[in-house]
């Protein structure tokens, strides 16, 4: 049996020191904002390479008060891929604004730059691309759009944290940058968490406030916040996680490497294709393949997981049925959402997994 995803581990690899970090948050007393949340901020941007960190509750929250704190809202627009999880399009709408989703490039699955600069309209103000699967999507060009219009960056990094475009951090290269820490990402929580990164002293300010009932001294409001606040509790476990992250995104470009080498050659299997600019962090392994349903059976057969990112496009969500977007608007993302398959993978995963992964898609391809 090789589950899609194994979360035991990790509390297995790390158990004295998450215990310690368990113990210290409790006996403390203190449980929301404070020297957890104040400490793992500095790490984390440290981490990222940017001057501040904001810890926030969740990944989606993240990237709504990044728009919110750049008065982004009703009758702005905001690019968005069309391929993505729906959370990159909640954001958006949340705030009032107006998604204009782009499609991937044809290698997939990230926003095309080249669809970008077509999209691009007087109303537009900010770019959210999405670093999906934790592969980076193209942001010297991306950047380069932006400087030329005016418009901000904001990066959906939840599934990305530690990967690199030409040595430099995702969260660190446009103007901002949302994390999500939900336990199955790259450096998860054991409960919802979420951060913004970003060298924007101003943003940075408003964002304190934003997640704290628009408030910075206790009782007086200075606008209409949010509670949205990492926890300490949370806070303390990720300084853990933080330590390991690197060495994971590692064994997870092994075992990625792994899955290239055994499943080279098999033709009616698509495999990830990376930029040669790109230091992605493999937080999945997707293939593609005409022939899913069958492949899904016969890995469930052999007791192998597997799981679909993501089986519905945002536009084709009764959701955004109000958007108009009937299927056929967004081909691309709809290929990808009939034909995509993620494969077991992560830090905790032996090679010979990996190997009885391919040797089982490779018998049912
Ligand atoms: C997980 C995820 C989010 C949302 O993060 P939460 O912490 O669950 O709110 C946003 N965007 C993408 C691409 C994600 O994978």
């Amino acid at each position: 049996m090789i589950p899609f995803l194994d979360l035991k581990s990790a509390y297995a690899e790390l158990k004295p020191e998450l215990d310690a970090a368990y113990a210290r948050v409790m006996e403390s007393g203190w449980f929301v904002l404070g020297k957890e949340v104040d400490a793992f901020e500095q790490e984390y941007a440290a981490f990222c390479g940017t001057r501040h960190c904001i810890g926030l509750g969740n990944g989606l929250e993240a990237l709504e008060l990044v728009l919110r704190g750049w008065n982004i809202g009703a009758g702005d627009e905001v690019i968005v891929p069309s391929n993505t999880y729906i959370a990159t399009w909640l954001a958006v709408t949340a705030v009032g604004a107006t998604v204009v989703p782009v499609e991937p490039t044809p290698a997939g699955p990230n926003i095309d730059p080249d669809r970008i600069a077509a999209a691009i309209t007087p109303r537009t103000r900010a770019i959210m691309p999405v670093h999906l699967y934790g592969e980076p999507a193209d942001m010297d060009a991306i950047m380069a759009l932006a400087d030329r219009h005016g418009l901000k960056v904001i990066e959906d990094v939840a599934q990305a944290q530690g990967a690199k475009v030409r040595g430099r951090r995702a969260g660190a290269l446009g103007h901002a940058g949302a994390h999500s820490f939900f336990p199955t990402k790259n450096i998860g929580a054991f409960g919802d968490g979420g951060a913004v990164t970003t060298d924007d002293a101003a943003l940075a300010d408003r964002l304190r406030a934003l997640r704290n009932y628009g408030s910075k001294v206790k009782y007086v409001n200075i606008e209409r916040g949010y509670n949205s606040r990492l926890d300490e509790m949370q806070a303390a476990f990720l300084r853990v996680k933080l330590e390991k992250l690197d060495d994971w995104n590692e064994r997870r470009r092994v075992l990625a490497a792994r899955y290239d080498d055994r499943l080279a050659g098999i033709a009616s299997l698509g495999l990830p294709r990376v930029p040669q600019w790109a230091e992605p962090v493999w937080h999945l392994y997707v293939v593609r393949t005409k022939n899913r349903a069958e492949l899904v059976k016969a890995l469930d057969a052999a007791g192998i997981g597997s799981l679909i990112h993501y089986p519905i496009p945002p536009h084709l969500q009764q959701a955004y049925a109000d958007l108009g977007l009937p299927r056929g608007s967004f081909p691309l993302a709809e290929t990808l959402a009939e034909t995509v398959l993620s494969l077991p993978i992560g830090p905790h995963m032996s090679l010979d997994s990996i190997n009885a992964v391919a040797a089982a898609v490779r018998r049912a391809s």
